[in-house]
């Protein structure tokens, strides 16, 4: 039984298994993908994509704007009314994680890993050959080394520990625009303070405007939990938001919602054997719009890692070192963000703020390197 076994398991699709799966097809390895759900779909997401995720994303071969990705030049940040607006220090795109999502599952398909949609594992078990995963249906598959990438979502035995921001909930909503708020927000990724909370508001492709945000679990509580007394507050705390969605039309029968989520997690040692990856390794908060790229990261240096010799515990030491700075900042700065509001008009005395929290809050350079050349090598095609 043991002769048959793929040698790489990776459990979930998202940015992390998809890029994990293409780069070690593409070392030669036999890869299996177990991903739980059947077809595209939406998550919750502010779907901002750093330029440290767009180079991944190209020298995987999958330039984000062929698949329609919207240009993003600047942040601006609002309170009860505008507080500050800057260029961002690099340039940046967004893109549904519809489209996203969904042609990396496709390209690590093409590239050989064998990916087997509407599986949802619900357990991993150590064996002696290796790993045994069992599915919802019954389902199983083993494999010699097993990496978990199923980024919000926990398996009941392999539970993440807390972070450091544990209070937050996360809500999604497409919107259509009037005209002339479209044309406002063009290339801009605006942010929202208020009362419990902040929202994202950026447009991706199809002409739609992605809301995300992230209330205390205590403000969504006061707000009778309901989608329309938040969206109420919101516009109510926020002369600019209002402008903004003003005439605006939902796209989503409901907001995606998502909650538990750990800010602020690093990576753990690892000692079980087990490769975590993406938001099981490390959660970065998301007005830092850095969680793909550290998936993204993640995943290729992994490989790489995998193809050297190196183990579990090994890549959970090299990713602590070089997350935990722009981690530990970046959620300092929300649970700011959150409890005293005010503080953010710290970024009209100095204009610069916002532009040098941008720049921290990123994957440093030298780790960038390890990860990205080897990939630039290999000749990958276009999706
Ligand atoms: C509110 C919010 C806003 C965000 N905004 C941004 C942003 O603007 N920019 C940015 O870069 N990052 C953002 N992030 C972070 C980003 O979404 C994550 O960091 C990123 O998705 C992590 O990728 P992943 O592959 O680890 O996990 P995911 O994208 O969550 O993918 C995991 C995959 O595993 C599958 N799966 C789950 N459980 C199982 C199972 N048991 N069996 C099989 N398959 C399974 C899922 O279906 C999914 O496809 C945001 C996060 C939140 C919560």
């Amino acid at each position: 039984m043991s002769e048959s076994f793929p040698e790489v398991l990776i459990v979930g699709g998202g940015p992390a298994g998809s890029a994990l799966g293409i780069a070690l097809a593409r070392r030669g390895r036999e890869v299996v993908l177990l991903e739980q759900s059947a077809a595209a779909h939406h998550k919750v997401c502010g779907e901002f994509l750093s330029y440290e995720a767009v180079g991944y994303l190209e020298s995987l071969g999958l330039p984000p704007r062929a698949l329609g990705a919207v240009a993003i030049h600047g942040v601006r940040l609002h309170a009860r009314t505008t507080i500050a607006a800057c260029a961002l220090p690099f340039s940046a795109l967004s893109l549904t994680r519809f489209a996203l999502d969904e042609a990396l599952l496709t390209l690590a398909l093409r590239e050989g890993v064998e990916v087997h949609r509407g599986w949802r594992v619900e357990s991993l078990t150590q064996t002696q050959y290796g790993w045994q995963a069992r599915a919802t249906g019954g389902e199983e598959h083993s494999a010699r080394a097993v990496f978990l990438a199923t980024g919000k979502h926990d398996l009941s035995s392999y539970r993440r520990p807390r972070g450091t921001q544990n209070n937050l909930v996360g809500f999604k909503m497409y919107f259509r625009l009037t005209v002339a708020q479209r044309q406002a927000l063009d290339g801009w990724v605006e942010l929202f303070l208020f009362p419990g909370g902040y929202a994202g508001l950026q447009m991706v492709e199809g002409e739609q405007t992605n809301l995300c945000l992230l209330v205390t679990r205590e403000w969504l509580a006061r707000c009778g939990g309901a989608w329309a007394a938040l969206l109420a507050h919101m516009r109510g705390a926020s002369q600019p938001l209002a402008e903004r969605l003003d005439g605006a039309t939902p796209l989503l029968a409901k907001p995606l919602a998502v909650s538990s989520i750990p800010y602020g997690m690093l990576p753990g040692n690892a000692a079980d054997g087990l490769w975590r990856l993406g938001d099981q390794a490390a959660v970065i908060p998301s007005f830092a719009g850095d969680g793909m790229a550290m998936a993204l990261h993640g995943a290729l240096l992994s490989a790489e890692m995998y193809e050297r010799g190196a183990d579990a515990a090994e890549f959970a030491q090299a990713m602590r070192a070089q997350y935990c700075t722009q981690v530990q900042l970046a959620t300092a700065i929300s649970r700011i963000m959150v409890s005293a509001p005010a503080a953010a008009q710290a970024a009209r005395l100095w204009p610069g703020l916002m532009g040098r929290i941008a720049a921290r809050t990123r994957i440093p350079l030298a780790a960038r390197k390890t990860a990205v050349p080897e990939m630039r090598h290999n000749g990958a095609g276009q999706v």
